[in-house]
């Protein structure tokens, strides 16, 4: 049985039309699914009764569950556990403009970052793209709240998981799915070359982003494995060519680890990188874990070297410090689990 969730709007009419059916059918069950947000298919009163009999054959919904959420502030972090009792997160931040969710995308990750949690626990496996979809619904449902912005950056490599990716962003982009604009939903990857140019090409105007978090080779390829399979250099040319299809500015995110990558030094190495390149810095303080030995950079110092590369014509900003009192570092929630 395959869950209802999992499928976009074209691929719901495909299935209509297979059926002998009106393709429209699909647009009438994703307004009850996303709009009316009625899940049970005999509550869908204007399909017929043998339709509904169809759909509740061959679809189920709302297979994964919230174990449990804490709240600090304006930070919310929810534990899903999945239907064969793997743990996912999600973090909620609340803000002026809108709420933001960042979504997991797989459950552990294989990039083996040596700064975080989630690539120290191993990737058992991707997530379907129901399970990104639910996480967002579940969110919605409990908090009371319409979710105006999405990212891509919880535990996971998203490119690594590229076609139940691309159907969770078609759904959440779909006026009649979720209705999140595009230019409200980023994927941040750590560097997939070539699923960065496959991405370029997509018709929707989706947001990327590139965990670099190390201005040169040697230094990255020890914070990130990935580094020697794609260099700085060919990551650079590939966003270059993000940049030249999509004429969108692309993130660079830079985590601030004490004495690793933060000195001034670092701070000129990345400006000669990034010199003349339609990008901005986003300076991401780190959230320290009990079981890596890397510390956060104190605030002056992060102040210090966003000043630095503002100074030499660089846009930064610093992420506001979100819920180190309550996990919300990607993977530490779920840590406590496996
Ligand atoms: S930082 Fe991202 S890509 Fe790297 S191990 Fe963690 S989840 Fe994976």
């Amino acid at each position: 049985m395959e869950n209802i969730f999992s499928y976009t709007r074209p691929m719901l009419e495909d299935y209509f039309t297979n059926l002998g059916e009106k393709s429209y059918k699909a647009t009438q069950v994703f307004e009850w699914l996303y709009d009316k947000r009625v899940s049970n298919f005999s509550e869908m009163t204007n399909l017929k009764k043998e339709l509904i009999a169809k759909l509740e054959s061959d679809f189920d919904n709302y297979k994964i569950k919230i174990k449990k959420y804490q709240h600090s502030n304006e930070t919310y972090k929810f534990l899903f556990e999945l239907s064969d009792q793997n743990y996912i997160e999600a973090v909620v931040m609340q803000h002026d403009y809108g709420t933001s969710v960042c979504v997991s995308s797989e459950v552990g990750c294989n990039m083996g970052c040596a700064f975080c949690e989630s690539g120290r626990l191993k990737k058992v496996r991707n997530l379907n793209t129901y399970e990104m979809v639910e996480q967002l619904l579940l969110i919605e449902e409990t908090l009371k709240i319409r979710i105006s912005s999405v990212v891509v950056m919880g535990i996971g490599e998203p490119f690594d998981n590229y076609d139940n990716l691309i159907n969770f962003l078609t759904i959440i982009n779909d006026a009649k799915g979720l209705a999140i604009g595009a230019r409200h939903i980023t994927v941040s990857t750590c560097g997939l070359v070539p699923k960065i140019l496959e991405f370029a090409k997509l018709p929707m105007q989706f947001n990327l982003a590139l965990s670099l978090h190390a201005p040169d080779d040697e230094l990255r390829s020890k914070l990130m494995p990935i580094n020697k399979v794609y260099s700085i250099n060919e990551v650079m040319n590939a966003i270059d060519k993000y940049y030249s299809l999509t004429n969108r500015r692309v993130t660079i995110e830079y985590v601030m680890l004490d004495n690793v990558n933060d000195s001034d030094e670092c701070a000129f190495k990345l400006i000669k990188l990034l010199k003349g390149k339609n990008v901005y810095v986003n300076l991401i303080p780190y959230n320290e874990t009990n079981h890596l030995e890397f510390k956060k950079t104190c605030k002056e110092k992060v102040l210090h070297f966003g000043k630095i590369l503002q100074d030499n014509n660089i846009t930064v900003t610093i992420r506001k410090e979100f819920g180190s009192d309550i996990d919300a570092a990607c993977g530490q929630l779920r840590s406590k689990e496996v």
